[in-house]
């Protein structure tokens, strides 16, 4: 039960629609994959409803939502919540409603430094309701004043430099307590990734249901260290290839990046 659990659609900020995700999931031999869109979980019925045109391949319901902590941005990913819930709609609502507003607010600080670029330019490349700061690294691009999308990011886009925004974060307890009033689970995304690594026990602490121990950006090492945290703290091990398509990997980490779901009983019971 070959399972990517981390993946991004056009519902946030990947490259490809949910259907299409489905598609190329088959095809990489994948038996089943978590949407795991950034603050939206619109994409899954497309996904759910695309993947009973194949024979025994399961859509799981996911999201990942960044939270800070310790002046330290922590992703969490939920799975396994009931995707019609009013509570999560309204909320995912909210934080894209915050990225519109954020969005705007980063076009402006692009124009103060003399770049001409437009909301429109941006929304070209996403959904008219989620701007993510990669739309507007391909805006840049497209206007040709950047090279990459790693050059957009170094110039202007990343924390520190002259076009940044903090974007809207909750708090860790509370994408815990929400996930798991919808019955889900939720493991703390690519802990390899974190700066200050006292962040993870306090995530333990908090009540999150497992770690993300395969992710692309992992070291073996990483692997080895997280399996034995979750086996420590009797925490599912969950793993995916957080892939987005075209705007960030070079090559296609799908079908490369997964876990055995029969591993993961908690999990299987609830698909
Ligand atoms: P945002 O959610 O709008 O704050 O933007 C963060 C997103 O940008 C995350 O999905 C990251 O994976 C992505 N990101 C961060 N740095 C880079 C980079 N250098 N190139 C491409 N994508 C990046
Ligand atoms: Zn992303
Ligand atoms: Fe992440
Ligand atoms: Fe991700």
């Amino acid at each position: 039960m070959k399972t990517d659990l981390h993946l991004h659609t056009t519902f946030s900020d990947g490259s490809y629609t949910p259907s299409q995700a489905v598609d190329m999931a088959v095809e990489s031999g994948l038996d089943g994959i978590a949407i795991t869109d950034h603050d939206s979980i619109e994409g899954i019925e497309a996904a759910v409803k695309r993947g009973k045109l194949y024979n025994d391949f399961y859509i799981i319901p996911g999201i990942e939502f960044g939270c800070i902590y310790l002046d330290e941005e922590v992703h969490l990913l939920g799975y396994c919540f009931d995707y019609y819930s009013k509570d999560m709609l309204s909320l995912t609502k909210r934080l894209k409603d915050a990225r519109v507003t954020r969005g705007e607010k980063i076009i402006k600080k692009l124009n103060n430094l003399g770049i001409k670029i437009t909301v429109d330019d941006v929304i070209k490349h996403a959904r008219k309701d989620y701007i993510g700061r990669p739309h507007i690294g391909r805006a840049l691009i497209d206007k040709g004043y950047v090279n990459s999308m790693d050059e957009a990011f170094e110039k202007y886009l990343n924390r520190g430099k002259p076009a940044y925004v903090e974007r809207y974060k909750l708090r860790i307890e509370e994408v815990i307590e929400l996930i798991h009033s919808e019955n889900g689970l939720v493991s703390l995304a690519h802990p390899g990734l974190l700066n200050q690594k006292e962040i993870i026990s306090h995530c333990i602490k908090a009540g999150i249901d497992g770690i993300e121990v395969i992710h692309p950006k992992h070291s073996n090492k990483n692997v080895l260290d997280f399996i034995k945290v979750t086996e420590k703290f009797n925490l599912i091990a969950t793993g995916g290839s957080d892939w987005h398509g075209n705007f960030k990997d070079g090559d296609c980490l799908l079908g490369k990046y997964y876990v055995n779901l029969n591993n993961i009983p908690e999990m299987k019971r609830r698909v």
